[in-house]
């Protein structure tokens, strides 16, 4: 063995450090590991009054909420599936991969789609979503689509602006907004915002395994979806989901038994113990020391840069950074081999092919994340940026901590 050769520092609890699936609470866990429980009566099918309670808690929401067994995309295409007839027209504002997905959805369901792109590094641009409205005079766009942070770029877009063009083109089309990445994890109120359908998948801010995604539906999208024209997939529409009397009609069929017991426990963590509000002020914390640690690592020099340069345009759930490619890379293979911390790919910044696609990586502080992992995150990262000889500034963990404590 070589005097120099460093043997792995990765044994131990592994990190999953990507935005989603995120950690998986113990207690989540272990709520799951459940002999198969009775779905016609019992515990089970008694959850659900409280289950629903607190799932409208979770998007600030007095309104309605459908459960379908798919991950974010079966929830993108029921939420289209419901309001939405081939020929009808949607405006998708795109700002990452992630809203480009939506808007390709809809375009392979026979959407009549126009597309604003704000490009991957920046949040949409309310001032031309009202222009775009305005001229629509016969009032054809019957839907907005948005991502509230796409977890691509991971810019977050301010939603209540989004709503405020809106009115201010004075147009009656539906805003939805895809809140896959940031429900439970940043400030989001359905009802206040008046958002008309919230989407969201149970593997992210919500700290369950992926397999069950959420529509949050506004009174007013419940009538555009009775007065959509053409047949409506009787799967994907929500009106027995949302006014079930049976238990399986939640479900369109048998129910996700143990995902619904995982859920329970996470819910319980989030709404009833940690609080909704503290959980976004928890996420906004780490999510500084993220930045002040990325910051530090810029400067003098540095090559670090975060995707995202306008702070109050920063998810609080995940952080894009840009390095040399194929430094990104090089930095993921190590702190996954050498420390256990799974960082998260650059999702869309790049083909795949193009060598540019090495030079992005993701650090995910979504949902189940507390102080000291973020902080071994960060420390981590910055390990390998010295193992490496990746050029970065110093007094990345210092500013991180000073970040953390601020208020
Ligand atoms: C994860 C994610 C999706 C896709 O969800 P899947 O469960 O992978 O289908 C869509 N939109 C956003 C913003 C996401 O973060």
């Amino acid at each position: 063995m070589p005097s120099d050769f460093l043997p792995s520092l990765g044994q131990g609890r592994p990190y999953l450090a990507i935005p989603g699936p995120s950690v998986v609470p113990d207690r989540v866990l272990n709520a799951m590991h459940s002999p198969a429980p009775n779905i016609y009566e019992g515990a089970l099918p008694q959850m659900m009054p409280d289950l629903l309670r607190d799932l409208r808690a979770a998007a600030c929401t007095r309104q309605h909420v459908a459960i379908y067994i798919s991950n974010g995309h079966g929830a993108w295409e029921a939420a289209l599936a419901n309001i939405c007839a081939p020929g009808d027209r949607v405006l998708s504002l795109v700002t990452g991969r992630f809203g480009t997905g939506w808007a390709e959805m809809a375009r392979a369901l026979g959407v009549n789609l126009q597309t604003l792109d704000f490009g991957r590094s920046a949040p949409l641009d309310p001032q031309q979503v009202e222009d775009t409205l305005r001229a629509d005079p016969e009032r054809k766009i019957r839907a907005v689509l948005a991502t509230h942070v796409d977890t691509a770029s991971t810019v977050r877009n301010d939603i209540p602006a989004l709503r405020a063009a809106i009115d201010a083109a004075g147009h009656p089309a539906l805003l939805l907004v895809d809140a896959i990445a940031s429900l439970g994890c940043e400030e989001l109120r359905m009802d206040a915002w008046g958002v008309d359908i919230v989407v969201a998948a149970s593997q992210k801010g919500l700290m369950t395994p992926p397999g069950l995604s959420f529509l949050w539906v506004s009174d007013k999208a419940r009538t555009a979806a009775d007065t959509r024209s053409g047949p409506r997939s009787p799967y994907w529409n929500w009106t027995p989901r949302i006014d079930a009397q049976a238990f399986y009609q939640y479900f369109g069929g048998t129910a996700p038994t143990h995902h619904l017991l995982g859920l329970r426990a996470a819910l319980d963590m989030l709404i009833h113990e940690e609080g909704l509000e503290t959980a976004w002020i928890r996420h906004a914390r780490l999510a500084r020391a993220v930045w002040a640690a990325a910051d530090a690592w810029g400067a003098d020099n540095g090559d670090l840069r975060l995707n995202i340069a306008r702070r109050d345009a920063r998810s609080h759930a995940v952080t894009s950074m840009r390095l040399t490619a194929p430094d990104a890379t090089r930095l993921r293979q190590w702190t996954e081999t050498q420390a256990g911390v799974t960082l998260g790919i650059g999702l869309g910044m790049a083909d795949p092919t193009d060598p540019a696609w090495h030079g992005y990586f993701r650090l995910a502080h979504m949902g189940h994340v507390n102080a000291h992992m973020a902080l071994g995150a960060l420390g981590v990262i910055d390990t390998g940026l010295k193992a490496l000889s990746i050029p970065h500034g110093p007094g990345a963990l210092d500013a991180a901590t000073q970040a953390l404590l601020s208020p």
